[in-house]
């Protein structure tokens, strides 16, 4: 019935395997072993960075953002409930940054405090880089966003969790004195943040990719290829984690120079046990709220972006042997989602469950009103975008 398009052995993966060799004083990635922070970095916090950084706390990160990273990652993030206790303390949001500006996204204190910059929040909340609607808050449903933010601040765990921030030099320390150590501990943070997001259901490791995205759009893509951390090598860690996860079955048409896809709304799901790959062309998310008419929606979040999310939760389906039709569960969104609207339309969240503990949002999508004579979501096209994305994404799962 939907126009599906079978590719066959069209991609060319050449995934880079990136050993990265650490300066011998860190703990490598994929090794744990949580550093808990000195007394004098607390003290510095408070005597030094609130002031000098314009920190705000901020109760909507520390709720949505925080608490389910560690809700979802007991073994590696605690909360601490007192000034010198061992753990992640307030979430803050520096006031550096404008709806462009994401230049840099976060910074990590020691002690457990960790900000955020407003830029970096305004970003990545909007529905595309410079889309931004002036909200810091993204709505729960706004997983995508959500995703993105979240990234940002697990990063900035990782560096609180083997103490990074430990480094001024009349503490005695010096932690990052070469482009390499540099490097070492950034993909040591990045590497260990998405593997947090890893876990959360509504957070997807693709929100790594669109706050790495977010940021080229605005620094442009940094290859170079010394030992330095760019938003290239970040990207295409995370992308080749994708892969990992989904076993090489989840990615874009061709990786080379994967960046160069960040744009692309299409992902492809390889077929278990078959050379064939499903298209998966991912439409844009629209605003349920204050819905008024089909031609005049607000886009909530842009396809290419949305696309890296979906990317993200299949991979994470495939690699617990759970994109199947026996570990799908359709809800209606409003279950999922608190401040999910009532509509005339039926929102559903399509969802894997591994078992009661470990679950996943796919995606989340409006249907059209089928009632006679009433308002519909959809323009006439976008219902059949919407149809054949649904259509592609069931026809990739697992038999
Ligand atoms: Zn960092």
């Amino acid at each position: 019935m939907f126009n599906k398009k079978i590719i066959t052995g069209v991609m060319a993966f050449a995934v880079a395997t990136t050993t990265y060799s650490c300066a011998f004083a860190y703990t490598p990635i994929g090794e744990y072993y949580h550093i808990p922070a000195d007394r004098m970095e607390t003290d510095n916090f408070w005597d030094v960075e609130v002031k000098s950084n314009y920190l705000q706390e901020d109760k909507f990160l520390e709720d949505k953002i925080q608490a389910p990273l560690i809700k979802f990652n007991p073994q590696k993030l605690k909360k601490a409930y007192s000034k010198y206790e061992d753990g992640l303390k307030g979430v803050y949001i520096n006031s550096v940054g404008d709806t462009m500006d994401s230049n840099v996204s976060g910074s990590n204190y020691g002690g457990g405090y960790i900000s955020l910059t407003q830029g970096s929040l305004l970003v990545n909340s909007g529905s595309a880089y410079k889309s931004c609607n002036g909200t810091t808050t993204p709505k729960d449903y706004n997983i995508y966003a959500l995703s993105a933010i979240a990234s940002d601040y697990a990063h900035e765990c990782g560096h609180w969790y083997y103490d990074d921030a430990l480094s001024k030099r009349d503490w005695g320390q010096t932690a990052e004195q070469t482009a390499k150590d540099s490097f070492a501990l950034e993909a040591r943070a990045d590497a260990f943040g998405i593997r947090l997001l890893e876990n959360v259901p509504q957070f997807s490791v693709g929100g790594d990719l669109i706050s790495v995205y977010r940021m080229a759009q605005y620094d442009g893509w940094d290859t170079r290829k010394e030992n330095h951390p760019t938003n290239n090598s970040r990207w295409n860690a995370t992308y080749n984690y994708i892969r990992e996860m989904s076993k090489n079955r989840v990615g874009y048409e061709n990786d080379n120079d994967t960046y160069n896809n960040a744009d692309s709304s299409t992902f492809y799901v390889r077929l278990k046990n078959e050379d064939k790959y499903w298209e998966i062309k991912v439409p844009d998310q629209y605003e349920v709220a204050n819905f008024a008419n089909a031609n005049y929606k607000r886009i909530l979040y842009n396809s290419a972006d949305r696309a890296k999310y979906v990317m993200g939760q299949v991979a994470w389906a495939i690699k617990n042997n759970c994109w199947d039709k026996n570990h799908i569960a359709i809800y209606k969104a409003q279950e999922i989602f608190n401040d999910m609207p009532e509509t005339p339309f039926i929102v559903y969240a399509i969802c894997v469950e591994k078992n009661k503990n470990e679950q996943k949002i796919i995606d989340w999508v409006v249907t059209s009103n089928e009632e006679e004579n009433s308002v519909d979501f959809y323009t006439e096209s976008q219902n059949q975008q919407v149809n054949e994305y649904i259509s592609a994404l069931f026809d990739s799962l697992d038999s």
